[in-house]
Protein backbone atom coordinates (compact mmCIF):
# COMPACT_ATOMS: atom_id res chain seq x y z
CA UNK A 1 0.00 0.00 0.00
CA UNK A 2 -0.49 2.11 -1.53
CA UNK A 3 -0.64 -0.63 -5.04
CA UNK A 4 2.73 0.16 -7.20
CA UNK A 5 0.73 0.55 -10.53
CA UNK A 6 4.16 1.37 -12.08
CA UNK A 7 5.47 -2.17 -11.26
CA UNK A 8 2.05 -3.55 -11.99
CA UNK A 9 2.00 -2.30 -15.66
CA UNK A 10 4.64 -4.69 -16.95
CA UNK A 11 3.02 -7.93 -15.23
CA UNK A 12 -0.16 -6.79 -17.18
CA UNK A 13 2.03 -6.84 -20.23
CA UNK A 14 2.09 -3.08 -20.79
CA UNK A 15 5.40 -1.53 -22.23
CA UNK A 16 4.85 2.09 -21.94
CA UNK A 17 2.25 4.65 -20.21
CA UNK A 18 2.73 8.06 -21.39
CA UNK A 19 0.54 10.82 -21.43
CA UNK A 20 -2.64 11.65 -23.64
CA UNK A 21 -1.18 14.09 -25.86
CA UNK A 22 1.20 11.68 -27.53
CA UNK A 23 -2.07 9.57 -28.48
CA UNK A 24 -1.76 9.39 -32.32
CA UNK A 25 -3.45 11.36 -34.80
CA UNK A 26 -5.75 8.86 -36.51
CA UNK A 27 -7.11 8.50 -32.93
CA UNK A 28 -7.44 11.97 -31.70
CA UNK A 29 -9.44 12.52 -35.14
CA UNK A 30 -11.91 9.34 -34.15
CA UNK A 31 -12.15 10.83 -30.29
CA UNK A 32 -16.34 11.12 -30.06
CA UNK A 33 -17.01 14.53 -30.47
CA UNK A 34 -19.18 14.95 -27.12
CA UNK A 35 -16.10 13.40 -25.28
CA UNK A 36 -13.71 16.28 -25.12
CA UNK A 37 -11.35 15.43 -22.83
CA UNK A 38 -9.36 11.65 -22.94
CA UNK A 39 -8.37 10.43 -19.13
CA UNK A 40 -7.21 7.32 -20.41
CA UNK A 41 -6.92 4.92 -23.11
CA UNK A 42 -5.11 1.78 -23.78
CA UNK A 43 -4.35 0.38 -27.13
CA UNK A 44 -3.99 -3.31 -26.52
CA UNK A 45 -1.81 -4.24 -30.06
CA UNK A 46 0.60 -1.58 -29.34
CA UNK A 47 0.94 -2.09 -25.57
CA UNK A 48 0.58 1.04 -24.93
CA UNK A 49 -1.87 3.14 -21.73
CA UNK A 50 -1.95 6.57 -22.39
CA UNK A 51 -3.35 8.94 -19.40
CA UNK A 52 -4.18 12.64 -19.08
CA UNK A 53 -1.21 13.60 -16.60
CA UNK A 54 -3.14 16.73 -15.36
CA UNK A 55 -5.66 14.76 -13.63
CA UNK A 56 -5.37 15.08 -9.89
CA UNK A 57 -3.18 12.60 -8.26
CA UNK A 58 -6.05 10.02 -6.80
CA UNK A 59 -8.11 10.49 -10.40
CA UNK A 60 -5.08 9.61 -12.37
CA UNK A 61 -4.04 6.64 -10.30
CA UNK A 62 -7.75 5.68 -11.07
CA UNK A 63 -7.62 5.77 -14.60
CA UNK A 64 -4.46 4.16 -14.95
CA UNK A 65 -6.11 1.13 -12.74
CA UNK A 66 -8.90 0.92 -15.00
CA UNK A 67 -6.82 0.86 -18.18
CA UNK A 68 -4.45 -2.08 -16.84
CA UNK A 69 -7.72 -3.54 -15.72
CA UNK A 70 -9.02 -3.60 -19.26
CA UNK A 71 -5.64 -5.20 -20.24
CA UNK A 72 -5.76 -7.70 -17.37
CA UNK A 73 -9.42 -9.04 -18.29
CA UNK A 74 -8.92 -11.50 -21.11
CA UNK A 75 -12.13 -10.48 -22.78
CA UNK A 76 -11.94 -7.10 -22.86
CA UNK A 77 -9.59 -7.12 -25.96
CA UNK A 78 -11.92 -8.28 -28.92
CA UNK A 79 -14.55 -6.01 -28.17
CA UNK A 80 -12.40 -2.88 -27.85
CA UNK A 81 -10.29 -4.00 -30.98
CA UNK A 82 -12.94 -5.10 -33.31
CA UNK A 83 -14.89 -2.25 -32.58
CA UNK A 84 -13.56 0.42 -31.20
CA UNK A 85 -14.63 2.69 -28.06
CA UNK A 86 -17.02 4.87 -30.11
CA UNK A 87 -18.73 1.49 -32.10
CA UNK A 88 -19.12 -0.30 -29.33
CA UNK A 89 -23.08 -0.68 -28.46
CA UNK A 90 -23.89 1.03 -25.09
CA UNK A 91 -24.95 -1.79 -23.21
CA UNK A 92 -21.97 -3.76 -24.37
CA UNK A 93 -19.35 -0.63 -23.45
CA UNK A 94 -21.25 0.27 -20.15
CA UNK A 95 -20.55 -3.11 -18.50
CA UNK A 96 -16.68 -3.47 -19.99
CA UNK A 97 -16.60 0.29 -18.50
CA UNK A 98 -18.50 -1.25 -14.75
CA UNK A 99 -16.33 -4.22 -14.90
CA UNK A 100 -12.50 -2.01 -15.43
CA UNK A 101 -14.31 0.36 -12.63
CA UNK A 102 -14.52 -2.43 -10.14
CA UNK A 103 -11.26 -3.75 -10.85
CA UNK A 104 -9.40 -0.75 -10.65
CA UNK A 105 -11.26 -0.21 -7.27
CA UNK A 106 -10.02 -3.48 -6.25
CA UNK A 107 -6.37 -2.75 -7.57
CA UNK A 108 -6.54 0.31 -5.09
CA UNK A 109 -7.99 -0.80 -2.26
CA UNK A 110 -6.54 -4.43 -2.43
CA UNK A 111 -10.07 -5.93 -1.38
CA UNK A 112 -9.22 -7.22 2.10
CA UNK A 113 -6.55 -5.15 3.32
CA UNK A 114 -8.30 -1.58 2.98
CA UNK A 115 -11.54 -3.47 4.60
CA UNK A 116 -9.48 -4.88 7.18
CA UNK A 117 -7.66 -2.08 8.12
CA UNK A 118 -11.25 -0.04 7.86
CA UNK A 119 -12.88 -2.02 10.40
CA UNK A 120 -10.48 -1.90 13.19
CA UNK A 121 -11.99 1.23 14.15
CA UNK A 122 -15.52 1.87 14.91
CA UNK A 123 -17.99 2.11 12.21
CA UNK A 124 -18.17 6.18 11.16
CA UNK A 125 -17.22 8.32 7.90
CA UNK A 126 -13.83 9.05 10.05
CA UNK A 127 -12.26 5.85 9.01
CA UNK A 128 -12.30 5.52 5.64
CA UNK A 129 -11.13 9.55 5.57
CA UNK A 130 -8.28 8.29 7.65
CA UNK A 131 -7.22 5.45 4.99
CA UNK A 132 -8.00 7.36 2.27
CA UNK A 133 -4.60 9.16 2.14
CA UNK A 134 -2.56 5.80 2.40
CA UNK A 135 -3.72 4.25 -0.59
CA UNK A 136 -3.55 7.86 -2.69
CA UNK A 137 -7.12 7.05 -2.96
CA UNK A 138 -9.97 9.96 -3.33
CA UNK A 139 -12.14 10.66 0.05
CA UNK A 140 -14.84 9.91 -2.56
CA UNK A 141 -13.46 6.41 -3.66
CA UNK A 142 -12.75 5.52 -0.05
CA UNK A 143 -16.03 6.46 1.50
CA UNK A 144 -17.91 4.52 -1.29
CA UNK A 145 -16.11 1.26 -1.49
CA UNK A 146 -16.24 1.57 2.46
CA UNK A 147 -20.04 1.58 2.12
CA UNK A 148 -20.30 -0.84 -1.18
CA UNK A 149 -18.25 -3.41 0.71
CA UNK A 150 -19.07 -3.23 4.73
CA UNK A 151 -20.47 -6.36 6.17
CA UNK A 152 -23.05 -4.05 8.20
CA UNK A 153 -26.11 -2.31 7.45
CA UNK A 154 -24.82 1.32 6.13
CA UNK A 155 -25.45 3.50 3.42
CA UNK A 156 -24.21 6.42 1.74
CA UNK A 157 -25.88 9.61 0.21
CA UNK A 158 -23.52 12.15 -1.99
CA UNK A 159 -24.31 15.24 -2.95
CA UNK A 160 -22.69 18.39 -3.95
CA UNK A 161 -23.08 21.71 -2.63
CA UNK A 162 -25.97 24.27 -1.52
CA UNK A 163 -28.43 25.34 -4.46
CA UNK A 164 -30.36 28.37 -4.34
CA UNK A 165 -33.49 27.02 -3.20
CA UNK A 166 -31.24 25.58 0.42
CA UNK A 167 -30.73 22.32 -0.63
CA UNK A 168 -28.00 20.07 -1.98
CA UNK A 169 -28.68 17.82 -4.58
CA UNK A 170 -28.04 14.34 -4.74
CA UNK A 171 -25.40 12.92 -7.11
CA UNK A 172 -25.14 9.11 -6.23
CA UNK A 173 -26.31 6.89 -3.74
CA UNK A 174 -25.30 3.55 -2.58
CA UNK A 175 -25.91 0.97 0.52
CA UNK A 176 -24.18 -2.15 1.67
CA UNK A 177 -25.51 -5.39 0.76
CA UNK A 178 -27.03 -5.63 3.90
CA UNK A 179 -29.05 -2.13 4.02
CA UNK A 180 -30.26 -2.71 0.87
CA UNK A 181 -31.30 -6.30 1.66
CA UNK A 182 -32.99 -4.73 5.27
CA UNK A 183 -34.39 -1.47 4.14
CA UNK A 184 -34.36 -1.19 0.66
CA UNK A 185 -32.75 2.10 -1.35
CA UNK A 186 -31.34 4.82 0.67
CA UNK A 187 -33.36 7.85 -0.59
CA UNK A 188 -36.70 5.97 -0.18
CA UNK A 189 -35.49 4.85 3.63
CA UNK A 190 -35.28 8.35 4.44
CA UNK A 191 -37.66 9.79 2.03
CA UNK A 192 -35.33 12.15 0.38
CA UNK A 193 -35.06 13.55 -3.42
CA UNK A 194 -32.54 16.59 -2.25
CA UNK A 195 -30.62 16.79 1.33
CA UNK A 196 -31.89 19.47 3.32
CA UNK A 197 -29.75 21.78 5.15
CA UNK A 198 -31.65 23.74 7.47
CA UNK A 199 -32.17 22.59 11.08
CA UNK A 200 -35.64 21.01 11.55
CA UNK A 201 -35.03 17.70 10.07
CA UNK A 202 -32.82 15.20 11.64
CA UNK A 203 -30.97 15.43 8.06
CA UNK A 204 -31.33 18.76 7.94
CA UNK A 205 -29.31 19.38 11.24
CA UNK A 206 -26.38 17.10 10.77
CA UNK A 207 -26.16 18.29 7.19
CA UNK A 208 -25.92 21.55 8.56
CA UNK A 209 -23.81 21.19 10.93
CA UNK A 210 -21.37 19.21 8.88
CA UNK A 211 -21.57 22.15 6.31
CA UNK A 212 -19.93 24.69 9.13
CA UNK A 213 -17.72 21.97 10.61
CA UNK A 214 -13.96 20.67 9.33
CA UNK A 215 -14.93 17.41 10.91
CA UNK A 216 -17.67 14.38 10.40
CA UNK A 217 -20.18 15.47 12.84
CA UNK A 218 -22.80 12.79 14.16
CA UNK A 219 -26.62 13.14 14.12
CA UNK A 220 -29.57 10.66 15.43
CA UNK A 221 -32.46 9.83 12.83
CA UNK A 222 -35.25 7.97 14.00
CA UNK A 223 -37.74 7.63 11.19
CA UNK A 224 -41.28 5.61 11.32
CA UNK A 225 -42.29 2.88 9.40
CA UNK A 226 -45.94 2.54 7.52
CA UNK A 227 -46.63 -0.14 9.98
CA UNK A 228 -45.81 2.87 12.57
CA UNK A 229 -41.82 1.22 14.12
CA UNK A 230 -39.37 3.28 14.80
CA UNK A 231 -36.02 2.79 13.13
CA UNK A 232 -33.04 4.28 15.02
CA UNK A 233 -30.63 5.26 12.71
CA UNK A 234 -27.08 6.88 13.33
CA UNK A 235 -26.48 9.92 10.57
CA UNK A 236 -22.57 10.87 9.65
CA UNK A 237 -21.98 13.91 7.68
CA UNK A 238 -18.98 15.35 6.09
CA UNK A 239 -18.40 18.38 3.61
CA UNK A 240 -15.44 18.70 1.78
CA UNK A 241 -16.09 21.81 0.22
CA UNK A 242 -16.90 20.10 -3.15
CA UNK A 243 -19.22 17.16 -1.85
CA UNK A 244 -21.34 16.27 1.00
CA UNK A 245 -21.19 12.80 2.21
CA UNK A 246 -23.82 11.22 4.35
CA UNK A 247 -23.42 7.93 6.25
CA UNK A 248 -26.46 6.13 7.62
CA UNK A 249 -25.92 3.21 9.75
CA UNK A 250 -27.82 1.61 13.00
CA UNK A 251 -27.89 2.80 15.76
CA UNK A 252 -26.98 -0.47 17.79
CA UNK A 253 -23.56 -0.66 16.03
CA UNK A 254 -22.23 2.43 17.24
CA UNK A 255 -21.25 2.22 21.23
CA UNK A 256 -17.87 3.96 20.70
CA UNK A 257 -16.11 7.06 20.27
CA UNK A 258 -17.71 10.97 20.90
CA UNK A 259 -21.12 11.35 20.85
CA UNK A 260 -23.12 13.94 19.37
CA UNK A 261 -26.51 15.05 20.02
CA UNK A 262 -29.30 16.64 18.32
CA UNK A 263 -30.99 18.96 20.21
CA UNK A 264 -34.76 19.88 19.52
CA UNK A 265 -33.99 23.41 18.64
CA UNK A 266 -31.46 22.06 15.66
CA UNK A 267 -27.77 22.74 17.31
CA UNK A 268 -25.89 19.75 16.89
CA UNK A 269 -23.53 19.88 20.18
CA UNK A 270 -20.03 18.08 19.88
CA UNK A 271 -19.08 16.71 23.37
CA UNK A 272 -15.30 16.33 23.54
ZN1 LIG B 1 -12.57 2.14 -20.17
Amino acid sequence: VPTPLAELAPVAGIQAVVDVSDLPPTLVAQKPRLLDRILGAVLFRERVIYLDQSQVAPRLRFTNGHELIHKLIPWHEAPFRLDGHRDLFGPTKQLLETEANFGAADLLFQNSVFMGRALDSQLSLDSPIALADDFEVSLHAAIRYYVDNHPDAVALVVGGRISRDGTVPIWLETESPAFRGRYGRVHEVLNLMRLPVESGSPVGDVVAAAMHSLEVVRGKLELRTSDNRALRFVADAFYNQYCTFLLVSEEHRLNLGRKITVRAAGQVAVPR
